[in-house]
């Protein structure tokens, strides 16, 4: 074969990871292009950070084109795959089109927020799944410190005061943890009326706190979020919400501005969209991560169901661990599928959980050990600092800034409400105005001779190279 031309959708820790070893592996042999909407790879678990204010949000992300020499950077989202004729076709974020050709393709499109048929909660909640989310948080946050403490109505200050965040997994037991650890920072510059003090309330249908985590994570995390004030209350959902406040399935008319969607992820919609087999909306693949009967299709990540050989009968679940790895093992088996070596089933035992809970707190079990306390802390920054990809001395200093110098309560209002829609499937971007409809930009895309699927390739041209297609209403 001449130069293979290896497509990734998706630049998350699968895909990153497949682009880094692919790119190791195959020396500049092959052509490895990584399809993503932005040019970076976004450290998810750092997320709750940005939003509290200890981390500058460019701190979680590590820049593609820096980081991973011989792999093409396109930028855009792919919005249909031709598994037949083997193409992949994109929305560039301006609403220009284009086309990708592969002989290899890697879908690690990962996940999007998950929703449930709740009345008002698509209207009137956030989810936390991408920067723009974190960083609307932030603002969203910071104001209603703000315009609480200037309230004259003390029921107005209340309601502003109390933040609602729904699901006690580890992005909303870690969202309450810090949130309450940030507003109480910032009352101390602005202090509320007499006797009033922030309230996070933390919700989840499950019993106990990180219900799908080892009990002793539960309990630490638990023993920490109540110490620090925050209102655990296991058992229990939304009903309704509504602009003033949530409803709880108590019966319980909470008033508030803010209520966080951390339900958890279901995958991103794309792979549903191939008519492939699958298993709960997830891809489902061999352990090679080969989709049957598409050998040269691989799926990994929160994307694809990957049985988990540890576990049989069970698939591994959605997380960072299991999707960085499986992007490794995707590299090798498309190198073994193009001749270099032998493809290898992916196996792989949790090595356990981390949890910031902020401060120097976290709860922790590296390889089953149960930590808490300070000792849990320093695991925890130190493990997430191993494990970046990049970035991690401007992680550090933002880490010792915030230890010695107090929070910055500054809200630049760059990303409003509107522009972080929880039911999108794009959720690392934020809506601007004005900006192309990808439904428009599709249906150019049908009308333009270029990016035909049935078009030949004049012998000249780069078959890798994305078609330029025209250009939707900025
Ligand atoms: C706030 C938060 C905290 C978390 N903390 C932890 C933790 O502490 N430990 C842990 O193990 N896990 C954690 N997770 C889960 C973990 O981040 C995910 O399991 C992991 O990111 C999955 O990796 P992935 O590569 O499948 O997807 P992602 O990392 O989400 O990457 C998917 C990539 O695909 C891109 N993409 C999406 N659609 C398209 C498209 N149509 N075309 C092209 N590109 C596309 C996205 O922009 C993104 O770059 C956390 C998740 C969140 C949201």
């Amino acid at each position: 074969m001449s130069r293979p031309r290896i497509v990734i959708v998706g630049a998350g820790f699968a895909g990153y990871r497949t682009a880094r070893t692919l790119a190791r592996l195959t020396r500049n042999k092959a052509d490895i292009t990584l399809l993503n909407p932005t040019d970076y790879f976004l450290y998810l678990p750092l997320l709750p950070q940005v939003a509290a204010g200890i981390l500058e949000p460019r701190r979680v992300t590590v820049s593609l084109t820096g980081t991973l020499p011989h792999v093409r950077l396109v930028l855009g989202e792919a919005d249909d795959i031709d598994l037949d004729a083997r193409t992949v076709r994109y929305s560039d974020p301006e609403g220009g089109v284009g086309t990708l050709t592969y002989d290899r393709l890697v879908l690690a499109a990962g996940s999007v927020n998950k929703l449930l048929p709740i009345p008002g909660v698509a209207e009137h909640a956030h989810g936390f799944r991408g920067l723009p989310e974190a960083l609307y948080l932030r603002d969203h946050v910071t104001r209603q410190v703000e315009l609480a403490a200037g309230a004259e109505d003390p029921k107005s200050c209340d309601a502003r005061c109390t933040f609602v965040v729904v699901g006690a997994g580890y992005t909303g037991t870690e969202v309450a943890a810090h949130g309450q650890l940030f507003t109480d920072a910032l009352v101390r510059k602005q202090p509320l009326r007499e006797g009033m003090r922030p309230r996070w309330i933390l919700l989840d249908i499950a019993e106990r706190v990180l219900p799908e985590m080892d009990e002793r994570l539960s309990r630490t995390a638990d023993k920490v979020l109540r110490q620090r004030g925050v209102d655990v209350r296991m058992g229990t959902s939304v009903k309704e919400a509504t602009p003033n406040g949530v409803l709880l399935s108590d019966g319980e008319f909470v008033d508030t501005r803010t209520l966080v969607w951390c339900v958890g992820v279901r995958p991103d919609p794309l792979a549903e969209s191939l008519g492939l087999p699958m298993e709960r909306g997830r891809l489902l693949v061999e352990p090679t991560l080969q989709v049957p009967g598409r050998p040269d299709v691989f799926a990994c990540g929160d994307a694809a169901a990957v049985p988990d050989l540890t576990k049989p009968g069970q698939y591994t679940p959605m997380t960072a661990q299991h999707a960085w790895r499986q992007g490794k093992v995707a590299a090798y088996n498309v190198a073994a599928s193009l001749g270099r070596g032998a493809p290898e089933p992916y196996r792989h035992s949790d090595l356990g959980f981390v949890v910031d809970l902020g401060g120097v707190k976290a709860a922790a079990n590296p390889l089953g050990v149960p930590l808490s306390g300070p000792v849990a802390g320093a695991v925890t920054r130190g493990y997430h600092l191993a494990a970046m990809p990049g970035n991690r001395v401007r992680v550090a200093a933002d880490w010792l800034l915030d230890a010695v110098l107090p929070r910055q309560g500054v809200q630049l209002g760059l990303v409003r409400s509107w522009s972080v829609p929880l039911d999108t499937a794009s959720p690392e971007l934020a809506r601007t105005p004005g900006a192309p409809e990808k439904a428009k930009a599709k249906a150019d895309a049908e009308k333009s001779p270029t990016t035909s699927p049935g078009r030949e390739r004049g012998p000249s041209e780069d078959p890798h190279k994305p078609v330029e297609g025209s250009k939707g209403d900025s």
